[in-house]
């Protein structure tokens, strides 16, 4: 068993938002195949911010938004217009190549507060035709001082209609304020991400943004709320595979992350096109092309 990690978060500049970066990190790249977690806000949504994320392509990952406040238009390139809104669910798979925006809406003005994760698609997928889905009910359950919604996967009984490629889970909790007992699955990689409170497993604490990785071979945690708290549980079967990660792109090799970046620099609507005024996002030139150096997200 894989001691109980703190995972700090870093932060990076989305559109016109920071967010938390808590995967992928140095001492935990993935947790089973989830390898991307950015906490956004809570930021007020104003004429001058709001979350405005040009058309960018993806390929060889899920992308899953989930909100806790605000509300968020996702269009791509396959045709898609949606609203997203706090306890729904955006599920995007890129397989082969695919484009989204990100954008707020012209009549929302409040909070916008939420998660973007990726999934790592094993390689037998990532080649697949990309899709999207949106789920407007999720499953829930309460037991134990625990309100929860599983958005990913099954958890407890409550099952996720998402489809993934690989086994994962996700789960929002809202935590009474003592000790909870969650059981979990062996075979498993788990981590948590607090949202609001203070967490503590074993030990270790953790604040909003921080991520509290448990690795695998556990059949049962005992969380420690000090306040009444929100945090996100995430899962899965481990990968077994070394993804390339590098800006919006997964790969496996070099070779195939340079021909992504040179196809998008020089024939974008090859990925597809996004009804949206919203200008393009220029990729950056992969690291290794003007020094070796482990690519870091
Ligand atoms: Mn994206």
């Amino acid at each position: 068993m894989m001691p109980t990690q703190l995972i700090t978060p870093h932060s990076a500049t989305v559109g016109r938002f920071v967010v938390q970066r808590s995967l992928p990190r140095k001492a935990v790249r993935t947790i089973g195949a989830w390898c991307f977690a950015d906490l956004f806000g809570p930021a007020d949504v104003t004429p001058s911010a709001g979350m405005d994320v040009g058309p960018h392509p993806h390929t060889g990952l899920q992308t899953v938004t989930w909100l806790f406040a605000g509300e968020v238009l996702h269009r791509d390139s396959l045709g898609s217009e949606q609203l997203i809104r706090p306890g729904q669910l955006n599920v995007m798979t890129a397989g082969r190549g695919v484009v989204h925006s990100e954008e707020a809406t012209p009549t929302y003005r409040g909070s916008l507060h939420g998660l973007q994760l990726w999934i790592a698609q094993p390689d037998v997928t990532r080649h697949g035709d990309p899709r999207f889905e949106h789920i407007s009910d999720l499953p829930r359950f309460t037991r134990d001082g625990i309100d929860a919604t599983v958005f990913a996967g099954s958890f407890d009984d409550a099952v996720s209609p998402a489809r993934h490629d690989i086994e994962v889970v996700g789960v929002e909790m809202h935590v009474g304020v003592g000790q909870h007992e969650l059981a979990l699955r062996s075979g498993f990689e788990y981590g948590l991400i607090v949202i609001d409170g203070n967490i503590d497993v074993d030990g270790v604490s953790a604040k909003p943004g921080e991520l509290i990785a448990l690795g695998h071979g556990r059949d049962g945690i005992r969380l420690a709320a000090g306040l009444d708290s929100h945090v996100v549980l995430l899962g899965g079967e481990p990968l077994g595979e070394k993804p390339l990660m590098w800006w919006n792109f997964i790969a496996r090799e070099r070779e195939e992350m340079n021909a992504f970046y040179q196809r998008w620099q020089e024939d974008p609507s090859s990925f597809g096109t996004v009804a949206t005024e919203l200008p393009l996002i220029p990729a950056p030139a992969p690291p290794w092309s003007i020094a070796t150096v482990e690519p870091t997200l």
